[in-house]
C-alpha cells in the first residue's frame, strides 16, 4: 500500500483506539488493576480462544496446549490495563503452567502488542523471513506493522518448520504459509483435533488486501487450504466472532475466482480518503486498495 494511504488509516484507527478510552502507553504495565478484559472459551480440550471483545479491532488470539508445551497464536491488542504487571501472560498462566511459545499470525500492529511478555518467540521457517533475521533479531518495518512503531524488534528463539508435524505432546500441529493479507501470514493446522487457525486470512468481518496483485496470492492460498482441509475441520479467525463456517472458506475460493476472472465486479469506494474496490456477496466482503 502507498505510504500516504497508511498514514490516513493510521489517523482513522488512532481515533478508534481513543474512542475505546484507553489512553495509556501500551508499554506501561498497570500491576494492581483487576479487569475483565478477555473472554476465554474452550475450543476443544486444552485449546482456548482468547477474545478481546472490547478492543478496537475485536481481536481473538489462541492458546493451543499439548501435554508438553503450548503455542500462543498472536498476542492481543495491548489496549487493556492488565493485571499482576502483565497484559496477557497473567491470563495464560490461569490456563497452563507449561512453557509457551509465541507465534504471530502476521506482523500487523494489532497482533503483536504484548510480544515483550513472551520469553520464547518462534517464526515460521520461510526463506524470505530467515534472510531478514540478523544475529537472531528481526527488526519490524513500518510496512510490517502497518500502523505505529511497536514492537521495534524481537529475538527469534526458534524456527518452526513449514508443512511439517510439530508435536506439542499428544497434539500435532502444522504451520503453513498463506500469503494474501500479508506475505508472512501463517495458519496453524491442528491435525489432531481438526482445527485450522487462520489469522487475518479469513475471519467474520471485512477482509483487506493491500494490492490488486494480492488477489492471486489470496486465491493460491485458499486453493491450498482447501486441498489439505475437509468439512470436518473447524475454522477460527483473528477478529470478531471466533469460529468461521467451513462453507465460508469454500465461498471465498469461488468469490476470489470470480474476482480474478472479472466476472464479479467491485464498487469504487473511498475508504479513509483513498480509493478502494469493495467486492461483496451474501457471505463475504473483500476490500482492495487500488
Ligand atoms: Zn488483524
Amino acid at each position: 500500500m502507498m505510504r500516504k494511504q497508511k498514514i490516513i488509516i493510521l489517523i482513522n484507527l488512532i481515533f478508534v483506539f481513543a474512542a475505546c478510552g484507553d489512553s495509556e502507553n501500551s508499554s506501561t504495565p498497570q500491576p494492581t488493576i483487576k479487569e475483565n478484559w478477555y473472554t476465554t472459551t474452550k475450543v476443544t480440550k486444552n485449546t482456548y480462544s482468547i477474545a478481546e471483545p472490547k478492543s478496537s479491532q475485536r481481536n481473538v488470539s489462541y492458546l493451543i496446549v499439548g501435554d508438553e508445551k503450548a503455542i500462543m497464536f498472536d498476542t492481543g491488542s495491548g489496549e487493556n490495563s492488565g493485571q499482576d504487571g502483565t497484559k496477557m501472560i497473567y491470563k495464560l498462566k490461569e490456563l497452563t503452567s507449561l512453557p509457551i511459545t509465541l507465534l504471530l499470525s502476521h506482523f500487523h500492529f494489532d497482533h503483536n502488542q504484548n510480544i515483550g511478555e513472551f520469553k520464547k518467540v518462534a517464526f515460521p521457517d520461510v526463506p524470505f523471513l530467515k534472510q531478514k533475521v540478523i544475529n537472531g533479531t528481526y527488526n519490524f518495518t513500518a510496512e510490517d506493522l502497518f500502523i505505529g512503531n511497536y514492537p521495534k524488534n524481537v529475538t527469534v528463539n526458534e524456527w518452526l518448520p513449514i508443512k511439517t508435524d510439530i508435536d506439542l505432546g499428544n497434539k500435532k500441529i502444522q504451520i503453513i504459509n498463506i500469503p494474501g493479507h500479508t506475505s508472512e501470514s501463517v495458519a496453524i493446522i491442528d491435525t489432531t483435533d481438526k482445527i485450522a487457525f487462520l489469522g487475518d486470512y479469513l475471519y467474520n468481518g471485512e477482509l483487506f488486501l493491500f494490492d490488486v496483485d494480492d488477489i492471486n496470492k489470496y486465491k493460491e492460498s485458499v486453493d491450498y487450504l482447501l486441498s489439505i482441509l475437509d468439512i470436518n475441520y473447524r475454522l477460527f479467525g483473528a477478529h470478531g466472532t471466533p469460529e468461521v463456517s467451513f462453507n465460508k472458506l469454500k465461498d471465498l475460493q469461488e468469490f476470489l475466482k470470480c474476482i480474478q476472472e472479472s466476472i464479479c465486479t467491485g464498487v469504487k469506494e473511498k475508504y479513509s480518503g483513498y480509493n478502494t474496490l469493495l467486492y461483496k456477496n451474501n457471505d463475504l466482503s473483500i476490500r482492495i486498495f487500488i
